[in-house]
């Protein structure tokens, strides 16, 4: 039997894990698909507090883990395929084996969120990507026009990373104003291999028939005319998606899939408690999943006290 089972290995269950090791409780994290979740795939990142010169999302981290393993936590490769939280202890399916736990911290997380063409479908990872730093530096990308979708501050970061690359980088951006934070928006516009494409929209990948990425089809929201931009890759940077699909009708969500926290990080069932992206839809930054995790690893500690008073 678990103390506290937390599902995730991004910056809120790792921060957790670490929380819940120092209070002596042994958590078991599970990593899913992704250990270290989606700042793994990231490059530099300037922004967590404590690093002047920026750190490295895989070596931050790899850095996370060891702490938190350093205090007891144990941080297990394995995904949960079900969750039963009808009772207590809870049961969740890891690898299709029988976890109990008397608590559960879920820091499942978010995915990326794709454009929805089935020409996207088709062409994802014959030049269709979600990652820059992951695919970025592929010799099929090397010197060649690339297109970048989206105007956040992941797009800009995808952007500025891919001009180490590609000959020119065109940003498609759906408005005529980015999304970014200023100072990444500054930065990526002044860029002289950034091209915007403003007020567009991708409506079709090219080329299926030849089965790799020679370029986009792009529609311009203002005038309607379409036009084609040649690239050898497309990189879709248009936000994420919470990782919730496993609470379905068991924990409160929204209604665009978040985890919506009742009291604190506690969900609708007592003893589940939530941190970071997959119940934030306001700041999912690295430091307020971490700062979460926090929280649900103090919420989880009381529960379990509360267990045995
Ligand atoms: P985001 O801020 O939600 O931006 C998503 C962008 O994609 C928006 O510009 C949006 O357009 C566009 N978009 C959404 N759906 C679209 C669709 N179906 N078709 C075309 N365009 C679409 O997501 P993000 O850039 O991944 O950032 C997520 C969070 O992580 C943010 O809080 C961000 O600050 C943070 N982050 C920070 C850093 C950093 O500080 N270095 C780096 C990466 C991420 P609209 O603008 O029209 O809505």
């Amino acid at each position: 039997m678990e103390n506290v089972v937390i599902i995730g290995s991004g910056c809120a269950g790792l921060t957790a894990a670490l929380y819940t090791a120092r209070a002596n409780l042994s958590p078991l994290a599970l990593t899913g698909i992704m250990p270290g979740g989606l700042l793994t795939t990231t490059s530099i990142v300037e922004n967590f507090p404590g690093f002047p010169e920026g750190v490295d999302g895989y070596e931050l981290m790899t850095r996370l883990q060891k702490q938190a393993e350093r205090f007891g936590a144990r941080v297990q490769f394995a995904t949960v395929e079900g969750v039963n939280l009808a009772a207590r202890p809870f049961t969740l399916t890891v690898d299709g084996e029988p976890v109990q736990a008397q608590s559960i911290i879920i820091a499942s997380g978010a995915g990326h969120r794709h454009l929805g063409l089935e020409s996207e479908h088709v062409l994802e990872k014959k030049g269709v990507t979600y990652c820059a730093t992951c695919d970025g530096a592929l010799p099929v990308f090397r010197n060649q026009p690339l297109v970048v979708v989206g105007g956040g501050d992941s797009a800009c970061e995808e952007a500025l990373y891919l001009t180490r690359f590609g000959s020119a980088v065109h940003l498609v951006h759906r408005r005529d104003q980015l999304r970014a934070s200023k100072i990444m928006a500054e930065r990526t516009l002044s860029n002289p291999k950034i091209r915007p494409v403003w007020d567009s929209v991708v409506t079709e990948i090219l080329d299926t028939r030849q089965d790799k990425v020679t370029g986009v089809r792009v529609k311009n929201l203002k005038t309607n005319v379409e036009t084609t931009l040649e690239a050898a890759g497309v990189f879709v940077a248009i936000g994420h998606v919470p990782n919730t699909d496993l609470f379905k009708g068991v924990i409160d969500r929204d209604e665009q899939g978040y985890i919506l926290p009742k009291r604190g990080t506690q969900t609708s069932v007592a003893g589940v408690f939530v941190a970071g992206d997959c119940a934030d839809r306001i700041y999912r930054q690295a430091i307020t999943a971490a700062g979460m995790g926090c929280a649900a690893a103090i919420d989880a500690e009381r529960y379990l006290a509360s267990l045995t008073t």
